[in-house]
């Protein structure tokens, strides 16, 4: 059990409201996957999962271990593994999941598994690259994909799809709805020849802002559940999932000249207050907002991370902030703060979520 007094709190009711608002934006029998790979973005996929489960048709996680931990928790939901590895099959199989066959070598490592045991029109996911160059078949394979799907009673594709490089980039406009064409070729070369019509999907958040009509039978929605969109703007519309929360364990007083912290980085210019949080890099928070780059939030109240990060705390400026040890610290819980950290991390959203470790306490609250 995770007792730890650091907290990422879930907000349950803004995951709805982030859900609704994209589904305003699609057609009433457009399938909604949502995406709970990297734990949930950093948060917790079980929880997730199981408060989305009555309301999306699918989830997605990107390994195999993760499709197992949602099953051994009572996920009955479809699960797509969007990056599985032929290793790891026999696991695809035992626990349900739905594989993503991305390449020749795993593709036909699964039909071989579905004959050998035998499965029966075991559902499965044919992956194209159309521009990403990631993950995917290119279109030359198309024909011998049909041909040896057409001999397969084993495996059934449940659906075809692949991924946009750039939907968030008005500027690649041009190269994302080729994406787009290209797919829809794909897409009807399988209905021509295969015999039946597999599902088909294409967009992730951003895709779905931008090109809402390119969301065929199904969307994939990641990040705009967490509460990002494309742009200020849209994240407006958005509602925060992610509350980071601790508590101040210490506080001291300390004379002008003294120094706080590793490699004594920070110096006390005249006499100060400074508070002790137990996250540090360990938990995801860059050592990069050391040296007053970052803040928390203490009593509605701005406090710059003094010195550097360490492994499990930070200490920060409370010299005129009216507070006591044990008080609540904000370490974010808005979209504007997410950026900030990312902004002075350089990076994403997407990766100062995914950094929150395995070591928080995780709980979602609705
Ligand atoms: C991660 C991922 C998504 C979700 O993307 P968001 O931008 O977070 O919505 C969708 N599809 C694939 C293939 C992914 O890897």
């Amino acid at each position: 059990m995770n007792n730890h007094v650091t907290v990422l709190e879930i907000d349950g009711d803004a995951l709805l409201h982030n859900l609704n608002y994209f589904k305003e934006k699609l057609q009433p029998e457009t399938k909604i996957l949502a995406v709970v790979k990297a734990f949930g973005y950093g948060s917790d996929a079980i929880q997730i999962a199981k408060f989305l489960e009555d309301k999306v048709s699918y989830f997605a996680v990107a390994f195999v271990h993760e499709g197992i931990a949602l099953r051994e928790a009572g996920i009955e939901s479809p699960i797509l593994v969007l990056h599985p590895h032929a290793q790891n099959l026999q696991s695809v199989v035992d626990y349900r999941l739905e594989p993503s066959l991305y390449n020749f070598k795993i593709f036909n490592a699964f039909l071989k598994l579905a004959d050998e045991i035998p499965l029966m029109n075991y559902p499965v996911h044919i992956k194209f690259n159309t521009g990403l160059n990631r993950l995917g078949f290119w279109h030359t394979g198309i024909p011998n994909i049909i041909a040896s799907l057409k001999e397969a009673t084993h495996v059934k594709v449940a659906s075809l799809f692949s991924h946009l490089a750039a939907s968030e980039d008005l500027e690649e406009q041009e190269f994302t709805i080729n994406q787009i064409n290209n797919f829809a070729y794909i897409a009807q070369q399988f209905y021509k020849h295969l015999g039946y019509e597999p599902m088909l999907h294409i967009l992730n958040t951003s895709g779905v802002i931008n090109y809402p009509k390119a969301q065929f039978d199904m969307v994939r929605i990641g990040i705009g559940l967490y509460g990002f969109g494309n742009d200020d703007k849209e994240t407006a519309q958005l509602k925060n999932t992610h509350n980071l929360k601790s508590l101040i364990s210490q506080i001291h007083i300390i004379e002008p000249g003294e120094t706080v912290g590793y490699n004594r980085a920070y110096t006390a210019k005249r006499q100060s207050k400074t508070a002790t949080i137990p996250i540090g890099h360990a938990d995801g928070l860059s050592r990069r907002l050391g040296n007053k780059k970052g803040y928390v939030l203490i009593n509605n109240q701005k406090a710059p991370i003094i010195g550097n990060v360490c492994m499990d705390m930070i200490m920060v400026d409370i010299t005129k902030i009216d507070c006591s040890e044990g008080d609540e610290v904000i370490i974010f819980n808005n979209q504007e703060m997410i950026q900030h950290i990312a902004d002075v991390s350089e990076t994403i959203p997407y990766e100062t979520l995914t950094a929150i470790s395995q070591r928080v306490n995780k709980t979602l609250k609705s």
